[in-house]
């Protein structure tokens, strides 16, 4: 099944959204790596502003944490997966011109909703692809991003 990984967002809103997204589109398994927050804070408690937005996706999709995302994409890339990142660079390709690879063994990678996901990280990705903008801003919301990219990567 495929893997959605969440490094570094900030907003339980956006978090609580791909969550949903997740669900929908047929990812497997969601990692959050670095301080992506998850449904239930550090004390134990619910996030609301969580749950809020996912209504409920955090119990049909399994999670897990990666303190940092390096070693994550590592292990990944050692179980055979495919490690797509949804990134504006500098040798990204769109991602209406990806070539589906069998995406059961599709890992996508979502980044910081200021900074994106760092050069480091991206080394360890096969690939980058972007969302062609046509208007005025530069980048997508990332809950919004993840959608489109989920939908076209995962399509059948
Ligand atoms: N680097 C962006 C800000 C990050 S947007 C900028 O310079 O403005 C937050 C995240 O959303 C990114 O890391 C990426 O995963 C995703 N994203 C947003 N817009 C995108 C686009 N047009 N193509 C691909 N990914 C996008």
């Amino acid at each position: 099944m495929p893997v959605l990984v969440l490094h570094n967002i900030r907003s339980a809103h956006n978090v609580g959204s791909m969550f949903r997204t997740a669900d929908g589109a047929g990812i497997g398994r969601i990692i959050l790596s670095g301080y992506t927050p998850g449904p239930v804070d550090p004390h134990g408690k619910v996030r609301k502003d969580f749950i809020k937005v996912s209504l409920g996706a955090e119990t049909f999709v399994p999670w897990d944490r990666s303190k940092q995302l390096s070693p994550a994409l590592k292990k990944l890339k050692a179980e055979g997966y495919t490690i797509v990142a949804v990134e504006q660079t500098e040798n990204s390709i769109s991602v209406f011109d990806y070539k589906n690879k069998p995406y059961e063994k599709l890992a996508i990678v979502m980044g910081n909703e200021v900074r994106g996901i760092n050069k480091q990280s991206l080394k360890h990705c096969d690939l980058a692809v972007e969302i062609p903008m046509r208007g005025k801003k530069e980048s997508l919301n990332v809950g919004v991003a993840c959608g489109i990219a989920l939908f076209t990567l995962l399509k059948k």
